[in-house]
């Protein structure tokens, strides 16, 4: 068996111990005499695996009693209609900050449903800041303000949590959630498509304070409503349970490297690395983002001469450093570098660059 490093923005690199541990259990799990994937979502096995997987998140990410966690299916995309669905309430227009691509989806599909109001944007420096608190102009009367922590193509980050009173704060954090801890009580909504940080795709995290509960619109489908979900476990209809038994080995394993403190520490270090191979390059790769805003999960870069591109990918290929395409709607290359991406593979990564740079710079 041979691995390479693969640097997909999603679905993304497993731990390796999870997957060993899940092809270990496959046939039997736990003395079922059952593959978790053929027992009942409803059975007292699976509720064990369920139950231990939202301890196991509580605990990671310390979220206060007063929180549901829901594992829910549809992807970050949906929950783009749903949160507007259930948090508009008998108000009609929500604000929303627009950093790049991600941001966008979720104005487009939320206008289907609320007056938008995009409160702030980084579209005048082409996305490569985020906007200053100073800059939003949020409306008084909307029902919550919605932003993107993590552009994941843009490679954008938030290093502070925008102070939004008592509006509810609702942050899509489908590409930085886990990578360090964060404080969940700043937040009314906070979701994320599981494939990139979480788990295998199919499942999706919503941490949703209790008092946000309860307002769904009245005609939205059951399955959409959060007070729904939460009332019955997640499990109005069959679960998403191989990807939920998935994820919980992945928080298993996330306390065992020491929990969330201790992957920020390596996140950092391991974007760090990659920068600077990037901006020591002497504009070789460049990197378009405000330092103070880069990802600690996506990092894109260009090369400055483009036609470049297929020879760098074809050799980073043959060197088993895999999926370095950039996103189609902008070219070039992202190294996406989610918690299970180990150190030595970014090192690989960076000797990988200084040795093309040397051939062809
Ligand atoms: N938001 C962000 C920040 C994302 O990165 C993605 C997926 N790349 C999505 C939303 C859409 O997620 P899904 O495919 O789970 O609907």
């Amino acid at each position: 068996m041979s691995r390479v490093y693969n640097f997909s923005a999603g679905p993304a690199v497993l731990p390796t111990p999870v997957l060993a541990q899940a092809r270990d259990e496959l046939l039997e799990w736990d003395g079922a005499g059952a593959s978790v994937l053929e027992i009942s979502h409803r059975g007292r096995e699976f509720m064990g695996i369920a139950e231990s997987a939202e301890r196991d998140l509580r605990d990671l990410l310390d979220i206060p009693p007063a929180y549901k966690v829901l594992f829910l299916q549809g992807g970050a995309t949906l929950q783009f209609a749903m949160v507007p669905l259930n948090l508009l309430g008998d108000k009609h227009t929500i604000d929303v900050v627009n950093t790049g691509h991600w941001s966008k989806k979720a104005i487009a599909e939320a206008r289907r449903f609320a007056e938008v109001n995009v409160c702030a944007s980084s579209e005048d420096t082409n996305f490569t800041t985020v906007p200053a608190l100073s800059e939003w102009r949020l409306d008084a009367e909307a029902a919550y303000v919605h932003y993107t922590p993590n552009e994941t193509i843009g490679g954008v980050e938030f290093p502070w949590i925008p102070e939004t009173g008592a509006k509810p704060l609702v942050a899509d954090m489908s590409s930085t959630l886990l990578s360090r801890p964060l404080d969940v009580s700043r937040f009314g909504v906070i979701y994320a498509g599981a494939q990139k940080n979480v788990g295998p795709a199919g499942l999706t995290i919503v941490i949703v304070r209790d008092d946000l509960l309860g307002h769904t619109a009245p005609n939205a489908p059951s399955l959409f409503d959060y007070q729904k979900q939460a009332d019955n476990g997640s499990m109005m209809n069959t679960a998403p349970t191989f990807s939920w038994y998935m994820a919980g080995l992945v928080f298993a394993w996330l306390k065992q490297q020491g929990g969330l403190a201790t992957m920020a520490e390596v996140n950092q270090r391991k974007a760090n690395k990659l920068y600077a191979c990037i901006d020591e390059s002497g504009g070789f790769y460049r990197n378009p983002v405000e330092p103070s805003c880069r990802s600690w999960m996506n990092v894109p870069f260009t090369l400055a001469d483009a036609s470049l591109d297929s020879e760098f990918l074809q050799q980073a290929g043959r060197a088993d450093l895999v999926a370095l395409k950039g996103h189609r709607s902008v070219g070039g290359m992202r190294a996406s570098i989610y918690n299970a991406m180990p150190e030595a593979g970014v090192d690989a990564l960076v000797g990988f660059m200084r040795e093309f740079q040397r051939r062809y710079g």
